[in-house]
């Protein structure tokens, strides 16, 4: 692009840096740990043959689906490309750029932070304290301006739950100043954890879903925003007119059918298991000083030399994320559950890692805390 025209983007445009996905990080290999992606997916059949039709804006066989699947009316459901349009839309709802805030604890997910930096949103960031628990009385005194306030549970990349009662003081100290979204991606993981039910006390609450980690769905491109019909209704101004397209929906409307929910009831049962066992194997690792399985398809792990772990086992094929830059991950990867090999091929890469030498091995045993 000539420099004339880059010229012409706006300033906070000209100096974003994009989310660093997981696809845009790059990597050769066969075993792909490190976009909390299910490890295997269904076939689906599209029931439509032609597609010369406009989609509805918000097709009724998803939202019915998943309002039934959530307990909420379909009022409260809005669909959308993935949880990640979610979170942007309500920027555009609710922030006034250059004048509100949203704010979000790292370590977290990266998504609140771009979102907010391309539309010229501050971003007000309180760390997560040291139990990766919400810094609350911190959060108190840097509320003005914020007009959002994204926690993410079972957090990203952590993998712990935020405390409900927590949660709940959260929800006291921004009534009526601040909407409070809880992003539960991977709730399917930790079903009994979800603050769904709360959306009936808290009209300031607000709830995001997926399709893409318990659902095996990452390629379809869907998610939800659960909230008070007057939230929805606001999102509704916003949102492009068609943002799902027809065969998504298709597909979309078969994931949450009996069976759809049935199978990834199924799903999970086999990834905590197989989490259960990684975790295990993990310890027994030499190179491995700490394990956090958290509760997520997903954990993060300590070892000696992350930067060199990373890089070995990516040069065999094995993608994992380093989250070693993070507030408080230093040293840390992040591996997504896959399949049962896949698991053990990393096993056996970091059986094969140089581990602590007697004299720098720590005292302590390797406890999660
Ligand atoms: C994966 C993820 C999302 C995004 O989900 P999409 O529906 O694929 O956009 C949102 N929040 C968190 C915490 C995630 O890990």
């Amino acid at each position: 692009m000539s420099k004339a025209i880059t010229d012409l983007a706006r300033a906070n445009v000209r100096q974003l840096t994009p989310y660093q996905s997981a696809r845009r990080l790059g990597g050769k290999g066969d075993v792909w740990l490190n976009a909390n992606e299910y490890p295997t997916g269904s076939a689906y059949q599209l029931s439509q043959e032609t597609f010369n039709r406009y989609p509805e804006c918000q097709p009724k066989a998803v939202i019915n689906a998943y309002a039934d699947y959530a307990g909420l009316k379909p009022e409260q459901v809005l669909t959308s490309r993935g949880a990640d349009e979610g979170i942007e839309l309500l920027i555009r709802a609710f922030c006034e750029p250059g004048r509100d805030a949203v704010l979000f604890c790292p370590p977290t997910y990266g998504m609140y932070g771009v979102s907010a930096e391309a539309y010229g949103v501050e971003r007000r960031t309180v760390a997560l304290r040291e139990d990766w628990q919400l810094d609350l009385p911190a959060i108190a005194r840097n509320l003005a301006n914020v007009k959002l306030v994204y926690v993410c549970s079972p957090n990203n990349p952590t993998g712990n739950l935020i405390n409900p009662s927590d949660l709940r003081e959260l929800l006291a100290m921004t009534a009526g100043k601040a909407v409070v979204v809880a992003d539960e991606a991977y709730i399917e993981f930790c079903p009994h954890a979800s603050v769904v039910s709360w959306l009936e006390e808290f009209p300031h609450l607000v709830v995001l879903r997926t399709l893409s980690k318990a659902f095996a769905l990452a390629g379809l491109r869907c998610g939800f925003t659960l909230a008070s019909a007057e939230v929805i209704e606001l999102l509704l101004k916003i949102i492009a007119p068609y943002p799902l397209s027809a065969p998504v929906a298709d597909i979309a409307a078969q994931a949450l059918s009996p069976q759809g929910i049935a199978t990834m009831r199924q799903r999970v049962q086999t990834l905590l298991e197989n989490r259960a066992e990684l975790q295990k194997a993990l310890l027994t690792c030499p190179c491995v000083e700490a394990v956090y399985p958290g509760e997520g398809n997903y954990m993060i792990f300590r070892c000696t030399a992350a930067s060199s772990v990373f890089k070995s086992l990516w040069d065999q094929g094995i993608i994992l994320r380093d989250q070693s830059k993070q507030p408080g991950l230093s040293n840390c990867l992040r591996i997504t559950i896959g399949t049962r090999e896949e698991n053990q091929k990393v096993i056996d890469a970091l059986r094969a890692q140089p581990g602590l030498t007697p004299a720098s091995a720590p005292s302590f045993s390797k406890e999660t805390p």
